[in-house]
């Protein structure tokens, strides 16, 4: 059996290149997606007006989550999304 790549082959590993170039691209873009979140609901890791912050908001999920900012958040950060929670 022969090593060596067939013509028909090696064009089609060619053509192939770009649209993994693209795929890769995609991909890099939704492990980005969650600062893309963070920057559109403006998050900050220091409390919001008035002293709101995550730990007091109905969408935190402790220890470090939110239900609407993607990504690992802080008990004292705020974002614009902020929903005081039930008293
Ligand atoms: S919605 Fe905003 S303020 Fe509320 S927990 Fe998530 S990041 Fe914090």
């Amino acid at each position: 059996m022969s090593n060596r790549i067939t013509r028909a082959k090696l064009i089609s590993l060619i053509t192939a290149l770009p649209i993994a170039g693209a795929a890769s691209t995609a991909v890099a873009a939704a492990a980005d997606d969650s600062s893309g979140t963070k920057a559109q609901l403006k998050y900050q890791v220091k409390p919001g007006p008035g002293g709101k912050k995550c730990s007091g908001c109905a969408l935190f999920k402790p220890p470090a989550a939110c239900s609407v900012v993607k990504g690992k958040i802080s008990p004292n950060g705020y974002c614009i999304a902020f929903a005081p929670k039930a008293k």
